[in-house]
């Protein structure tokens, strides 16, 4: 008598798993609108006040000094607060990039805006993070950079990197836009390159919106920024050599934060502590459950380490196949999905370097593709990791007994993944997805099930 839905071809009941974009029940809304908040969009829109910098203002101020950081500077998007720490820290045309390739685009293709390249490192198989043994390969001598990205909320190994980037005389920008609040060995992400850029969208974990916020310790990259793309703060430009070059946004963009989005973040910003406390006692609660279990890993930096996960941006774990006899990682969501744990799906985005754009498309119009030095991108962990991570739920409030249902149906496949070993000729045919989504749906395909 087989134990698993799938193996009956059946299929129970779905138990809540939420999604990204503020739906589901408590356990996985997000983000956690207060009154507050509603009243003070609500002044702003009274007051018409959406388009000014009084309140932009003292969002930076709070969220510099919660990072412990000396200048923010609010952005329309994450995106655009990433562009302007590439400028401010000096990219420029001929210039490359290194940067990890399962990221979101936007760590890195605002590079061709600039003039500049990107070169392609690995990533580390447990964190997922740039894997600092594989950044000096990437090195050339038209590295200006090393891009940072703290992937779901993991912090990179900044001990590592932050002498390589010494040695050689490169910059670091971090990409926080996965881990805000996240520590590393009991320090702020986002506090140990040159500049970090931060997307405060509202599927982030610090959700305000479309919005971003670059935060540096550097004066002349803030002010360079501001020289790029922030037309109205062009008077806070001090630097004497940037000064004369002042008035106009040189870069031709304008990237002011809505105030609308600043407005919710000076609330969040009160909240975001507590709730980044209570979704990481919850999360920590579920694989603390699992710790032991064979086949399952949790993708989080070491107990006593100082290091945490924030409020553990879309979480995924790992599958080990080889601990349940060589299980098909798509099998095994498949009969989590059948028990009723409709999330669970296999892999992350697609690697950057697979898009034509990094490989073949000729952005400059200069006769060859646009990764100038011709770095290899051969990733082998990258590439391997659509095989080794799925997607799990994302638990926003510490309710261990509503926990353990979900935990429970793990232990249940895992248990009896016997009867799944045949793997069922299924195929996994996995489809270019350039951005994170929990579950397959119409926008964003994830991966097809080929029977
Ligand atoms: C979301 C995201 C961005 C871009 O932020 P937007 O606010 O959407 O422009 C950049 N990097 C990473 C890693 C992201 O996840």
């Amino acid at each position: 008598m087989s134990k698993l839905a799938l193996s009956r071809n059946g299929k129970k009941a779905p138990l809540d798993c939420g999604n990204m974009f503020a739906t589901g029940s408590k356990m996985f809304k997000w983000p956690i609108v207060s009154q507050a908040m509603r009243d003070g969009v609500i002044k702003v829109l009274d007051e018409g006040t959406m388009s000014g910098t009084a309140i932009t203002n003292k969002f930076e101020r709070a969220f510099a000094d919660w990072n412990g950081v000396k200048y923010a500077l609010g952005h329309n998007t994450g995106t655009a607060s990433l562009q302007c720490a590439m400028y401010g820290i000096g990219l420029g045309a001929g210039d490359e990039l290194i940067c990890p390739s399962i990221t979101y685009w936007a760590s890195c293709l605002q590079v061709f805006s600039l003039g500049a390249g990107v070169v392609f490192a690995d990533v580390d198989p447990w964190t997922l993070c740039i894997d600092p043994d594989d950044i000096e390969r990437c090195i050339t001598p038209r590295t200006k950079a090393i891009m940072v990205v703290h992937y779901l909320g993991h912090p990179a190994d900044m001990d590592r990197i932050v002498p390589i980037a010494k040695k050689h005389n490169l910059k670091i920008i971090e990409d926080v836009s996965h881990a805000h609040g996240s520590l590393y060995k009991g320090r702020m992400t986002g506090t140990f390159g040159d500049a970090a850029g931060y997307s405060l969208m509202s599927a982030k974990t610090f959700a305000i919106g479309e919005a971003g916020i670059l935060l540096t310790n550097e004066r002349e990259v803030y002010e360079r920024a501001i020289l790029f793309a922030h037309h109205s703060r062009q008077s806070e430009i001090s630097i004497p050599e940037l000064k004369s070059e002042a008035g106009l946004p040189i870069g031709g963009y304008k990237y002011r934060m809505h105030q609308m989005s600043s407005v919710v973040g000076l609330e969040m910003i009160k909240d975001f502590p507590g709730q980044m406390a209570e979704v990481d006692a919850a999360m920590n609660y579920f694989w603390d459950q699992l710790e032991g279990t064979p086949g399952v890993r949790a993708h989080r930096p070491p107990k006593g380490s100082g290091s945490t996960m924030g409020a553990w941006y879309c979480p995924h774990g790992f599958f080990v196949s080889e601990e349940l006899n060589g299980l098909s990682i798509t099998r095994f969501c498949e009969a989590l999905q059948a028990e009723g744990i409709s999330i669970a799906t296999p892999g992350c985005t697609t690697p950057l370097h697979h898009h034509r754009v990094f490989s073949k498309i000729d952005v400059y119009g200069s006769g060859h593709p646009s990764n100038f030095s011709g770095v290899s991108s051969d990733l082998p962990v990258t590439d391997g990791v659509q095989e080794r991570i799925f997607y799990i739920p994302w638990f926003k409030k510490f309710i261990p007994s509503e926990i353990d249902r979900y935990v429970d149906v793990f232990k249940l496949v895992i248990e009896n993944h016997r009867e799944l070993l045949d793997n069922k000729a299924i195929q996994q045919k996995v489809l270019d997805r350039w951005a994170l989504s929990p579950k397959k749906d119409k926008h964003s395909k994830k991966m097809e099930l080929v029977k």
